[in-house]
């Protein structure tokens, strides 16, 4: 195991100075770099520190900056990113893709570091930041916590050598390694079409990769043609977390997805059969989590206003980000990360969101009338609550596998998924998360032999009385 540099993402709000920082860094360590050497803009960029202390000097800095792109990488499940950057400004202090920034970074469970910018104005006031981020359960070290905060002018330069040792820091203390042998973890940031073919730009956080090794797109296999650095001169091999680019896709992937050196079976068919999943009604996405997380937007500060007071009351709704204005991707996005609906009032939507949401499966809601967002996310509240009530009363449950008729009798193979059940438990059968039917277990066996009791991770056999219709992929559930 040899250490790699960690992968740094900046995330905030526009115009809070993300691309001017990611600016400064890059030509402050360009000087350095090859004479003459242009940098590329591949989508990511390796600087070195030289900063001694610590297990590696450099840093890998993704490029494209902003909660967007940061959450489009990682819907794709692509956890590319070791470190976080929040930056805020520290004039304008914390807003509105400031939080949102916040619950992408809370989410993706990596750790992060607190930078106000635009420390060189007068106006700045990194002390009311900083206190104003408790609110968003975000303890800078000054403030009692454990989040590292570092004041910088990506303008002047001022405080970034002390941003970079403070990743250098932090990457440590993760202790990021890779093992060379290992098949190569590349994930794919970039792509465009050139002249010379579709050009990917990648990262690789573990493993080697070679000029020659081959891949696979599904089924097909592909070859590693040409590998670029980010100076846009030839490689032969990289090593993590390089960035870098190379040719042999013929048609342009999917941005976020992971280098596949197995073939796989067409990638297409999962797509299908997890659209029967999208359905329109509000309880799809919080059936996990009991409880219903909105993104609220609304034609103006006083609707926003008196529905947020009105929510108040409600039960297993959570505001997680309320604003003005009609909803946009990053509402989608997320949405999706904290598993939420988008309600709109009085707002529209324009077709790119809808469509975006279509794609990531993100319920919009858009009422014209307070009242009925109301009483629709009342009736949502009352559900969830029966539903929380209900998982609480419930000893165990098992999925239905099998059915066999035996001496003239039904017999279900079960596996058991949560819990535990015993003979003569009182059961209730559920097709779809719906209800079909109650019965009780009358027979119990594992591996042909009666027992009283199946816990979770057994297989069984079961016989229900009365017998319903009973059929393979259906759950049953021992009510206490
Ligand atoms: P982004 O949208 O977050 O990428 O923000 P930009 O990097 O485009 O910066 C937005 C504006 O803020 C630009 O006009 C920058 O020149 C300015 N800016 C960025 N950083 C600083 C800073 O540290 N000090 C000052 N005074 N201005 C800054």
């Amino acid at each position: 195991m040899k250490p790699r540099p960690p992968v740094v993402t900046i995330l905030g709000h526009v115009d809070h100075g993300k691309t001017t920082l990611l600016d400064y860094i890059r030509k402050s360590s360009l000087a350095e770099k090859e004479i003459g050497g242009i940098t590329q803009r591949i989508g990511a960029y390796e600087i070195d520190t030289k900063i001694k202390g610590y297990p590696n000097s450099k840093i890998t800095f993704i490029d494209t900056p902003g909660h967007e792109a940061f959450a489009k990488l990682r819907s794709r499940g692509a956890n590319i990113a070791d470190i976080a950057l929040l930056l805020i400004d520290g004039k304008d202090g914390i807003m509105t893709q400031s939080i949102e920034s916040i619950y992408h970074i809370k989410n993706a469970k990596i750790p992060y570091i607190v930078v106000i910018n635009k420390i060189d104005l007068p106006e700045a006031q990194p002390e009311k930041i900083k206190n104003e981020l408790i609110k968003y359960d975000v303890l800078v070290e000054e403030k009692g916590g454990k989040i590292p905060c570092v004041l910088v002018s990506a303008k002047t330069g001022q405080g970034v050598a002390d941003l970079l040792e403070t990743i250098l820091l932090l990457a440590s203390e993760k202790n990021l390694t890779f093992d060379e042998k290992v098949k190569p973890e590349v994930y794919l940031i970039e792509t465009k079409k050139e002249k010379r073919g579709v050009v990917v730009s990648a990262i690789i956080k573990n493993g080697h990769l070679k000029v020659g090794d081959v891949f696979f797109e599904g089924e097909k296999s592909k070859k590693i043609r040409a590998m670029f650095n980010d100076l846009g001169k030839p490689i032969k091999e990289v090593y993590p977390s390089t960035p870098f680019t190379f040719l042999g896709y013929e048609s342009l992937p999917e941005v976020g997805t992971l280098l596949s050196f197995n073939p796989q079976s067409s990638p297409k068919k999962e797509e299908k059969s997890s659209k029967k999943t999208i359905d329109k009604t509000l309880l799809l996405k919080p059936q996990e989590e009991k409880k219903l997380f909105l993104i609220l937007k609304a034609d103006s500060f006083g609707s926003l206003e008196a529905i947020e007071n009105a929510l108040a009351k409600i039960e297993n709704c959570e505001v997680v980000l309320k604003s003005v204005g009609d909803i946009t991707r990053s509402d989608i996005f997320l949405a999706k990360t904290v598993k939420g609906i988008v309600i709109g009032f009085a707002v529209s939507v324009p077709a790119d969101v809808v469509n975006l949401a279509k794609q990531e499966k993100v319920i919009i809601k858009n009422y014209q009338i307070i009242y009925e967002l109301l009483e629709e996310l009342k009736e949502v509240s009352k559900i969830l609550k029966e539903k929380e009530q209900k998982e609480k009363s419930i000893k165990g449950e098992a999925k239905i596998l099998a059915t066999f008729l035996i001496e003239g009798e039904k017999v279900y193979g079960v596996s058991v998924t949560k819990g535990k059940i015993n003979l003569g438990d009182p059961m209730e059968v559920y097709r779809n998360e719906k209800l079909i039917g109650k019965t009780k277990l009358v027979s119990l066996k594992i591996r042909a032999k009666r027992v009283l009791e199946v816990k979770k991770g057994e297989e069984a056999g079961m016989i229900f009385s009365p017998p319903l219709d009973i059929t393979i992929g259906d759950m049953v559930k021992s009510i206490l």
